[in-house]
Order: structure tokens, then sequence, then C-alpha cells
């Protein structure tokens, strides 16, 4: 996600420690090997993790078009493997496993450390915070918090989001807990979304050319519109990733993402009903 750089930083700064807990997972998976995918706008990150895997047989790095969502699970899978997840698999179905820096390096805790997950990397970042940075933060302090730790947010501040700003979630109140999930604070002072108004689809198809998945977010937009959950599943509703990039790239400035995580739930309630 763009903004955020906890993970990029665990990589420059603990690079040993995630290697010790890529090779505690290759101990308890003996016929695996392990990939790490870095985006080609990080060389430092790719070459400070090759020379320390240089001598490691089953552990190399590939580096990975920068494009995002890169680093979404199915793309990630088919970027470095070829092999195509869909929703209704799991990654261990096509024999991969996917795990993320932040989670290796609380493997390395576990293992080496015998310690439990009790603090992680956040991102705190945005044109309204006074000092952005990357902060170990423990699990359990609220938001505000860590936010205050790090110098607070500017005068201006109109929106907080809890994640990317492609993924993530506006935030109505800073006082909530730091939980394994939370991975960022981004204080905005305008609210780009708010700012612009909503209007009809003019069907220029951008959001089909950005679409990761290639769906058709219009028609499935007007699927969740009309309620006609079995035509959302027959246009692959359920394939979305919400990765946001549709909404990012609609003229019209359709929830078109939001849509389809209600058009998800709903159909995920209505399959667990029958
Ligand atoms: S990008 Fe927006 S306006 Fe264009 S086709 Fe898609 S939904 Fe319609
Ligand atoms: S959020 Fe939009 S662009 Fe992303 S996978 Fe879903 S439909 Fe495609």
């Amino acid at each position: 996600e763009p903004y955020l750089t906890s993970d990029y930083r665990l990589m420059l700064e603990r690079n040993e420690e995630i290697i010790k807990g890529i090779k505690a997972v290759l101990k308890a998976l003996p016929n695996a090997k392990a990939v790490i995918g870095i985006e080609n706008n990080k060389p430092e990150a790719i070459k400070i993790l090759d020379e320390k895997t240089s001598s490691e047989d089953k552990i190399s790095v590939c580096p990975l078009k920068t494009k995002y969502p890169q680093g979404g699970e199915r793309q990630l899978i088919y970027a470095i493997t070829g092999r195509k997840i869909n929703s209704k698999m799991l990654p261990a179905d096509k024999g991969c496993i996917v795990l993320n820096t932040a989670s290796c390096y609380a493997i390395y805790e576990a293992v080496y450390k015998n310690m439990p997950l009790i603090h992680k990397v956040m991102t705190i970042t945005g044109e309204a915070v006074h000092s952005p940075c990357n902060v170990d933060v423990p699990l359990g302090v609220s938001h505000s918090y860590v936010l205050e730790k790090c110098g607070g947010a500017k005068d201006d501040v109109v929106k907080f989001i809890s994640g990317g700003p492609m993924m993530g979630m506006a935030m109505s109140s800073l006082n909530v807990p730091v939980v394994k999930t939370s991975s960022s604070i981004l204080a905005f002072s305008k609210d780009d979304v708010a700012a612009l108004p909503q209007s009809a689809c003019i069907h220029c198809g951008r959001c089909v050319k950005a679409c990761p998945q290639i769906l058709v977010p219009q028609m499935i937009a007007k699927a969740v519109r009309s309620q006609n959950m079995d035509r959302f599943d027959e246009l692959g509703g359920m394939e979305c990733i919400e990765c946001g990039c549709c909404t990012y790239v609609c003229p019209a400035k359709i929830p078109l993402t939001q849509m389809f995580k209600l058009g998800k739930a709903e159909l995920r309630s209505m399959r667990s009903k029958n």
C-alpha cells in the first residue's frame, strides 16, 4: 500500500531476524523452499536480503515489478510461481504459503525468544502528522496514545485512516486499541473522497482496465444495486480482493469497492443460511 513503510524498515533493520523466522518455517516444512518477493522500487532491501541469503540453498530473493496490489496474496503467488488462486481456494491448495514480513519477524520472536506477539511496527504518516515515523508499538495501547507519542496531529487534520489509503478504514475515533492487524495511522488535512461528489457511471471502462482480478466492476456494481446476488456471483463478485483500484480510477467517484464488500458479505450470509 502507498504510504506504508513499516515492512520496508523491518527488512532494512531486522533482516537477520526475518531470515531466522523464514528458516524456522522451512524447518517445519522440509520439502519447501522460500522466495522473498520484494518490489523493485526497494533496491536497498533487495540487495541486503540477497547478500544475507546468498549461502542459503532454500531461500532466494525475487525482485518484483512495482505495481499495486503486488503484495496481495493472489498477485504475489501468481507473480512468483505463475499459479492462480481463486476465492474458493487456499494458497495451500496450490502448494503455497504466503507470510508477510512482520509475520516472519513474529515467528522469529516466538521460536528464538519464546515471545508471543505483543508488539508490532506501525507507520504513522500523512501530511497532517507532525513527525512521520515508523514506531514499535505494544499491542493494546490506544491509537491516540501512539499518535501523541509521535508528535500528534496538526490542527488542520480532518481525516484519520487505519491501514493504507487503498484498503484501510476511516477512523471516527482514535480511542481504539492497537491489535495485531493494525498497520498504520494516516492523518490527512483534506478529505479527497468527501470533496468529490458522486455522479452516474459514464461507462468509461477505466475500472475494468484497473482491476487486477480481470473483473468488470461497473456490471458487478449494477448487480449489487439491484440486489441480484446470483448475477453478482456469476460476474465473479466473490473474486474481488477489495484492492480499491476501481474506486480510485472511477471519474464518477462511485464507491465500487465498498459496494463489493457489502455484496460479498450479503452473499456469504445468504449461503450460510442455506
Ligand atoms: S470507472 Fe466508474 S464511470 Fe467508468 S465505467 Fe467504471 S464505474 Fe463507470
Ligand atoms: S476492488 Fe475493484 S479493482 Fe480491486 S479486485 Fe475488486 S473489483 Fe477489481
